[in-house]
């Protein structure tokens, strides 16, 4: 532990967004040019700075089975498993209600749990047989949440991932980066519970789903990238607010880390 001055959530985000810009997300198959603010996976589907995305159903449809392909592995998984499915023309509720488990496993098979995400899938198209996105659209927020919820593998991560970066409402979305770069700085206890830390954002940040798009974004940039489980502490800009500062053992080690990215706003 040391000591380290004070850094409040509005803060925290001027200083990711000073850093790394806009991050466009949610990234979609079907935009073409060759932009990524990430820097990792793919070099299309990102819209940084247009928050107009997802302009329809087939947009929202897919952002949504993407949250199910991103539990418990990277982007860059989840994103191969979804290009996958895009090159058999299957990014369509149409069409994969009538593929069969195992080939829609075999085809997600890169997003790692395959065999439960295939029948998370499956889940979601039932509920949206009977609830169509058109008609999701209309509802509040807490409803949305709950009737997202109610299907069996979608916990407070997917379902909240879905209303922010499918339906354009504003929830803030917590993950594993949000909670360790939250509690090395300082922000909050370790094991702070889910609704804890969402809280914190609620009670900090206006509601605008373009904040918490980029916020949310811009935390797991710097985690991809320089707070990793061996944070790379010295290229921080963050390390004057942060009270778990890690010096990097070696220099051997420093060379193998993974450039940074700086991004042209
Ligand atoms: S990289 Fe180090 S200094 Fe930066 S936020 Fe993480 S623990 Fe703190």
């Amino acid at each position: 532990m040391v000591n380290s001055d004070p850094i409040s959530l509005k803060i925290f985000y001027d200083k990711l967004y000073s850093n790394y810009g806009h991050q466009g997300w949610w990234p979609l198959v079907d935009l073409k040019p060759e932009i990524n603010p990430t820097q990792r996976g793919r070099f299309t589907g990102y819209h940084p700075g247009n928050y107009n995305y997802p302009k329809n159903d087939d947009q929202i449809f897919e952002i949504i089975i993407g949250t199910i392909l991103a539990q418990n592995t990277s982007w860059v998984n989840a994103e191969k498993a979804l290009w996958n499915l895009a090159q058999k023309n299957l990014i369509s509720e149409s069409k994969l209600n009538i593929l069969d488990l195992d080939e829609l496993a075999q085809i997600i098979r890169s997003s790692g749990y395959y065999n439960q995400k295939a029948i998370k899938i499956q889940n979601m198209l039932h509920f949206l047989q009977k609830n169509p996105i058109s008609s999701l659209k209309k509802l509040k927020i807490n409803i949305l949440r709950q009737n997202l919820l109610d299907i069996k593998g979608v916990g407070p991560e997917t379902a909240d991932s879905i209303i922010l970066y499918a339906f354009n409402m504003p929830i803030f979305v917590i993950d594993a980066y949000t909670k360790r770069l939250l509690s090395r700085i300082g922000l909050i206890p370790e094991k702070s519970l889910y609704e804890y830390i969402q809280n914190l954002f609620h009670a900090q940040i206006s509601a605008d789903y373009v904040v918490y798009n980029e916020y949310h974004a811009l935390i797991v940039q710097h985690c991809v990238y320089i707070c990793t489980s061996k944070p790379k502490c010295s290229q921080c800009f963050l390390n004057r607010y942060c009270q778990k500062i890690i010096p990097i053992k070696s220099k051997k080690k420093a060379k193998k880390d993974r450039p940074i990215p700086k991004i042209k706003k």
